[in-house]
């Protein structure tokens, strides 16, 4: 590629809109642009390294044994309704009527349409195991898409399903999906753990989730200084004792009034850490009455004890609260709008089981969990015991008994289910059983964030002068930076001649013949994050010499340009 017929469209500043490294650099390095509030347009540098991305993604699957397919991103209402999704998704599932009033769905996953499908293709039981997989876009109207791709609203994800006649089959596709997933993950140069995770909206028994190990994650993980353990933090509060509650020692409601207190201000106050204050806040718990698993709130009581309040909604997981507007959030918590991340609702608290309403609340979660403000603290919170507080806090004890857990950040880039026949029954998928019954398959669901991997790998790779790509996903390996190129013809020659011969033995080239400033041209490179470049000057090439620089040392390097050329991976 000559950059005189390519769309660099690199930029020199930082776009404000951009506040983690990967988005600040994938827009810089033009890979992305913003067409709307989580929607994308992918670039040339951009799409070249999805494509890298999704090469190695289906080469992999292809040798787990998985068959490509491709399903429609606009899905019936009714498989929706068979599933029963159709109620309980909530409002990230975009819904839209054709012409004749017919319901549709945009795809958030496609656990209805490939379970419709297998229900008429798979006959026997000799058809099974089959896995199917497809790399396609989807869509979540996401409640607060940001950080670039990281969290869009329209995205790739590759996802896969597979159909089993027994639990057994189940159990071998997942750990082979598990499997092919470290080495996708390995292939692309990632620092990732796999973790336990929660089935959320998607159902099932047993799951992992792949984690990006990255500050600027939404997730937090938790795993042991000894052993194996590592879970989600949703997983390993569910596990914790339930001594386990660690509640800050002085009582909230001194400073709380029905006037908003910043979580600054409160966590000041207590002098606890801001993300210990939200851990005693928000605890995910069971009810007590239907077994599901929903969000309590809790709050602080004047005996320094904590309090458990009903908060009638977790998105996905019970009925959607109201949401609050960005200037309720902003009077509630002093804070401004966006900055308590993706959620932000109001409610009301139900302080006892007879429903004594105390107060408005507001709530908003970021990645350290969910705060609380704007409550009546006078109207008090009594006669109300915790039945199950379970909270972890780095240096807790872990799980296993085995060392002590650390918490971190991670970028959730895939994560595997088994599903069992949740989908299947409600659909009645079944297939004949060696003994001629008619039974509901067992089933797995896989997916992989495809764009987000590449958000994640940027936060993990660059420095302060751009994207630092794993080879893998380099848009280009050489980049050629001929000095004078429009100038010196001796230059302009070798330079075109080096090209071809690179471009011939398969290399992907990017040859910048812009006759551009050496420093602007260095700093593209870089910015793009190109690892190797050879640079041409008149006087080196007198001696058959030219310079080389990988992106990862910073220096450049003298040498005859035949021995370049031969050394390059
Ligand atoms: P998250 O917890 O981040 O919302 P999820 O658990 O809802 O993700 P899954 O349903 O497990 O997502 O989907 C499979 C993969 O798709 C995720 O592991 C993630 O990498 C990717 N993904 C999910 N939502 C988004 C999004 N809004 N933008 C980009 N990638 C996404
Ligand atoms: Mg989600
Ligand atoms: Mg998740
Ligand atoms: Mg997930």
């Amino acid at each position: 590629m000559r950059t005189s017929k390519f769309l660099l469209s690199t930029l020199k500043e930082t776009p404000a809109e951009a506040s983690i490294a990967s988005h600040q650099l994938m827009l810089r390095a033009g890979l992305i642009r913003q067409l709307a509030s989580g929607l994308y347009i992918w670039l040339p540098t951009g799409q070249r390294v999805l494509q890298k991305v999704q090469n190695i993604i289906r080469e992999e699957m292809d040798k787990s044994g998985a068959l490509e397919i491709n399903m429609p991103v606009v899905q019936p209402a009714e498989l929706w309704q068979e599933s029963g999704r159709w109620e309980h998704y909530g409002p990230e599932l975009c819904r839209f009527n054709d012409r004749k009033d017919n319901n549709f769905v945009l795809g958030p996953t496609h656990e209805e349409v490939v379970t419709w499908l297998s229900r008429y293709e798979i006959k026997s039981y000799k058809q099974l195991p089959i896995n199917m997989y497809q790399i396609q876009t989807k869509f979540r109207d996401e409640v607060r898409p940001r950080f670039g791709v990281m969290r869009g609203r329209e995205f790739v994800m590759k996802d896969s399903y597979s159909f089993h006649l027994n639990k057994e089959s189940l159990r071998e596709t997942y750990e082979l999906m598990y499997d092919t997933y470290c080495r996708i993950f390995d292939r692309l140069g990632l620092t990732y753990r796999p973790v336990e995770a929660d089935t959320g909206s998607i159902g099932g028994s047993h799951s992992h989730e792949f984690q990006v190990l990255a500050d600027a994650g939404e997730d937090i993980i938790a795993f042991s200084t000894e052993s194996d353990y590592a879970a989600n933090i949703e997983m390993a509060e569910a596990v914790a004792p339930a001594e386990s509650r660690k509640a800050p020692s002085k009582a909230l409601e001194k400073i709380s009034t029905p006037n908003a207190k910043t979580i600054e201000e409160v966590a000041k106050f207590l002098n606890v850490s801001e993300k210990e204050l939200c851990k005693s806040l928000v605890v995910h718990g069971f009810n007590q009455e239907t077994g599901e698993k929903e969000l309590v709130l809790l709050v602080l009581r004047g005996d320094h004890e904590l309090n458990e309040v009903k908060a009638e909604k977790v998105p996905g997981i019970a009925k959607p609260l109201t949401m609050a507007s960005d200037e309720e959030i902003k009077n509630a918590f002093g804070a401004a709008p966006g900055s308590l991340g993706p959620v932000g609702f109001k409610g009301r608290i139900i302080v006892d089981r007879t429903a004594n309403v105390c107060s408005d609340f507001y709530c908003g979660a970021n990645e350290d969990g969910f705060h609380l403000g704007g409550v009546n603290w006078d109207r008090d919170v009594q006669n109300y015991e915790v039945q199950d507080l379970r909270c972890v806090v780095e240096g807790d004890p872990s799980p296993d008994g085995k060392g002590t857990l650390i918490l971190k950040h991670g970028i959730e880039v895939g994560q595997v289910f088994e599903l069992g026949t949740k989908y299947s029954q409600a659909m009645n998928c079944t297939v004949l059983n060696e003994a001629g019954q008619n039974i509901p398959m067992e089933m797995g669901c896989y997916g992989i964030g495809v764009t987000r991997v590449i958000a994640a790998a940027i936060e993990q790779n660059h420095d302060d002068k751009g994207i630092v790509w794993p080879a893998s996903m380099a848009p280009f390996q050489i980049a050629i930076i001929p000095i004078n190129y429009n100038k010196s013809e001796v230059v302009r020659k070798e330079a075109d001649r080096l090209y071809q011969e690179l471009t011939a033995k398969g290399y992907e080239v990017i040859l910048d013949d812009r006759g551009e400033r050496p420093g602007v041209m260095f700093a593209d490179m870089k910015l793009i994050g190109v690892p190797h470049s050879i640079i041409l000057g008149e006087k080196s090439l007198a001696d058959g010499m030219a310079e080389y620089e990988s992106r990862t040392s910073d220096e450049k390097v003298k040498l005859p340009l035949a021995e370049i050329v031969a050394n390059i991976e």
